[in-house]
């Protein structure tokens, strides 16, 4: 598989600002130093707590905010300084899909007119031509053609999100960020979502970058993982393996509090102490070590750089060098 998205190093601050003056008196680490690459066809899950970045590194990747350092390349030709015209093509096969599909949607034009707006943005194509293309993405994401006149308050938080992947797919992009696409939705409606997203994904060959919070719903859909903490990755492998054989501890802990569905299973569920430390001030050292069980000296001093485990099995740990196959 070749990579069509390339992140090396991607930081994003954001100056905190006090006073009259607006004088920048700290900034906050939001994405500090992260690097991963994502191939045709593949969907990488970006999974960590609230507050670690996730969110900020997809509008970063999207470009909707300015990366403060690091590059983002894009089928082979770097794109992080690129101006608004410059963009534009890029922005049609790189689109994105919200987590809450109602703020995203225009309430004042029908469902048509949304799913047909940026076709006519990028492909200046006829009423008529438009309307064919839109009933024929309905279709795609399971609306009915009778939807197409309906306001998105009219629909239901599931219908919604297919209207917005509806949107997202309409200029046939390569890939689709999705900022928590299913976490403001009902259970049974998040597995709709999710095969919809498959389905789609073997239909298209379209990519995805998967933010989300919900391991159990980043297992399912991801082929590979990147966790964070506190604006970094601390591991990134396939699936299986994270979720077999993690190796960072933070990853363990994640994985301690997923329920797993045969009441029989014991698993021990590993409890952090403490909170996520500010992201203005980050702990020196492993960012972790204010709550790792196995921290030691080392590890408030020296940052671990991401090391390769296992054949593309990475993690940022002074612990982990090697697994043994
Ligand atoms: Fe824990 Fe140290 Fe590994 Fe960080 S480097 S995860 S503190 S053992």
């Amino acid at each position: 598989m070749s990579a069509l998205l390339e992140v090396r190093d991607l930081r994003k601050h954001y100056p905190v600002r006090k006073g009259l003056l607006g004088r920048a008196v700290a900034k906050v680490h939001a994405v500090d130093g992260i690097s991963f690459s994502i191939a045709e066809r593949e969907t990488l899950g970006l999974v960590g707590e609230s507050g670690c970045g996730k969110s900020t590194a997809g509008k970063t990747i999207l470009r909707l905010v300015d990366p403060t350092a690091g590059t983002i390349e894009w089928r082979g030709s770097r794109i992080e300084g690129l101006g608004r015209a410059a963009m534009r093509p890029v922005r049609r096969e790189l689109q994105a899909v919200f987590q809450d599909p109602y703020s995203s949607l225009n309430p004042r034009l029908r469902a048509a007119d949304i799913v047909a707006e940026p076709l006519r943005n990028y492909e200046r194509l006829g009423a008529a031509r438009a309307r064919e293309q839109v009933a024929w993405l309905f279709e795609k994401v399971g609306l009915r053609p009778d939807q197409m006149v309906k306001y998105p308050h009219e629909f239901s938080g599931g219908q919604r999100q297919r209207l917005g992947i509806a949107r997202a797919l309409a200029v046939r992009p390569k890939l689709i960020v999705c900022d928590e696409p299913v976490s403001a939705l009902d259970v049974s409606v998040q597995a709709q979502v999710i095969n919809l997203l498959e389905d789609l994904q073997a239909e298209f060959g379209v990519s995805y970058l998967f933010v989300a919070h919900d391991l159990a719903v980043v297992e399912h859909i991801s082929h590979r993982v990147a966790v964070m903490y506190l604006g970094k990755i601390v591991e990134l492998t396939d699936k299986r393996t994270l979720f077999r054989d993690p190796q960072h501890p933070y990853t363990e802990a994640l994985l301690s509090a997923v329920p797993v569905p045969d009441p029989q299973a014991k698993k021990k569920r590993i409890i952090l102490q403490g909170d996520v430390p500010s992201p203005i001030t980050p702990p020196p050292g492993c960012r972790f070590h204010t709550r790792c069980p196995y921290a030691e000296e080392r590890c408030r001093r020296e940052e671990p750089a991401m090391t390769e485990v296992r054949p593309g099995h990475l993690v940022a740990c002074h612990l982990r060098t090697a697994v043994q196959p």
